[in-house]
């Protein structure tokens, strides 16, 4: 199925020229803007920055541009979309039997990181939702997003613009690297804020459940619903929505290396990663460590990404992607990752970092 789609979109997905445009982070450049307002209305494909990771837009009432989306990115048709709107105002348009929590929680975290998912209306295409009968919809904080999507005026659903199982693009320059040559516009605002993407909250339930940890945190969420009061999907079991067999259906957010995530106590870590960087010298692998400024230590010599403070997982977050394309312009055959705690923001990046993995976590106590 997902093969088929791509071939028969083959030619449709190059365009003669990707305009690349660089705007205004902070007050972006109206003129840009609208341009892009008007490749979204009649079906094209805008990549913009929001406060999470940059999003491939395409217009959410075009089911071709959907299709378009899919191909482009190369992402399993069962994988459905977020979509994104310039206000909670708008919801109506692609939700129906919208939860008193709904609206509470827009007040609390819209615009901002969090995507819930609601009943989805009939008018929302099968496409973007991936033929389930729910709709993620979130409103982007950033202030390219959420003025492009004003001036389009439709709601936009736009996935990380990144081709698929590639880390989520986090500078406009990863776009480029991906994307160019195969969509009409990218708006580079430079890095984005958060690094990682939008927390999945599911709301149709009895319970509140996180499908992915993201920017709103269980903790920021438990504040709204109550300690103990929100569950949280097992990522080694829940895929869109879907049951999966460990091992992983899709390998995500991966660089070319094999990525070893190692979690426990700091010591304990870095005493592991130094014993397999020595035997990665036997096998003559150039291997990578993703770790904490405290580390550095351990790791003269070697080829050392550092991922911020320990207690410091926003800095975790911000530079993840980023570091993992830089591993492998580096030419990283291996990849040892120490793991952040895994409580605040920091859950988010262990999660990005354990489906890089491919869902394998060596805990060393
Ligand atoms: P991305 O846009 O690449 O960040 O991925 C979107 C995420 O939202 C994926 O993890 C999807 O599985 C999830 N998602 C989108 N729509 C739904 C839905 N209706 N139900 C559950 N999860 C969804
Ligand atoms: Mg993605």
């Amino acid at each position: 199925m997902r093969f088929m789609l791509v071939t028969k979109n083959e030619e449709m997905k190059h365009v003669k020229k990707t305009k690349i445009i660089k705007i205004n982070a902070e007050k972006p450049e109206e003129a840009h803007l609208r341009e892009a307002a008007a490749i979204l209305r009649r079906g094209g494909l805008v990549a913009f920055p929001t406060e999470t990771v940059y999003g491939l837009g395409a217009a959410v009432n075009h089911p071709q541009a959907i299709q378009r989306l899919y191909a482009v990115k190369g992402r399993p048709v069962d994988n459905p979309l977020i979509v994104h709107l310039d206000s909670y105002q708008r919801l109506p348009a692609v939700a129906v039997a919208v939860p008193p929590a709904a609206r509470r929680l827009a007040g609390k975290f819209w615009p901002g990181p969090l995507t819930m998912v609601l009943p989805k209306k009939a008018t929302v295409p099968a496409e973007v939702s991936a033929g389930l009968p729910t709709v993620a919809v979130r409103v982007p904080a950033h202030p390219v997003a959420l003025r492009l999507l004003e001036l389009a005026g439709i709601p936009v659903a736009a996935p990380s613009a990144n081709l698929s199982g590639r880390p989520s693009p986090t500078r406009g320059s990863h776009v480029v690297e991906d994307l160019d040559g195969l969509v009409e516009m990218i708006l580079d605002a430079g890095p984005t804020g958060v690094g990682v993407e939008s927390t999945v909250l599911d709301l149709t339930g009895e319970t509140p459940r996180i499908l992915r940890p993201g920017g709103v945190t269980r903790e920021m969420l438990e504040g709204v619903f109550g300690v103990g009061q929100v569950e949280e999907a097992d990522p080694a079991t829940i895929e869109s929505g879907r049951p999966l067999a460990p091992g992983m259906k899709y390998r995500h957010y991966a660089p070319k290396a094999p990525l070893y995530l190692v979690a426990g106590e700091p010591a304990r870590v870095n005493r592991y990663i130094v014993d397999r960087l020595a035997e990665e010298e036997k096998t003559r692998r150039k291997p990578a460590v993703l770790a904490y400024d405290e580390d550095r230590d351990y790791y003269r010599g070697v080829l050392f990404f550092s991922l911020g403070k320990r207690e410091k997982p926003e800095e975790a977050a911000e530079r993840l992607f980023s570091l993992l394309r830089a591993c492998d312009e580096a030419g990283a055959e291996s990849i040892y990752a120490a793991a952040p705690s895994r409580t605040g923001l920091g859950r988010a990046v262990f999660n990005r970092l354990w489906k890089a993995a491919g869902g394998n976590v060596v805990e060393v106590g």
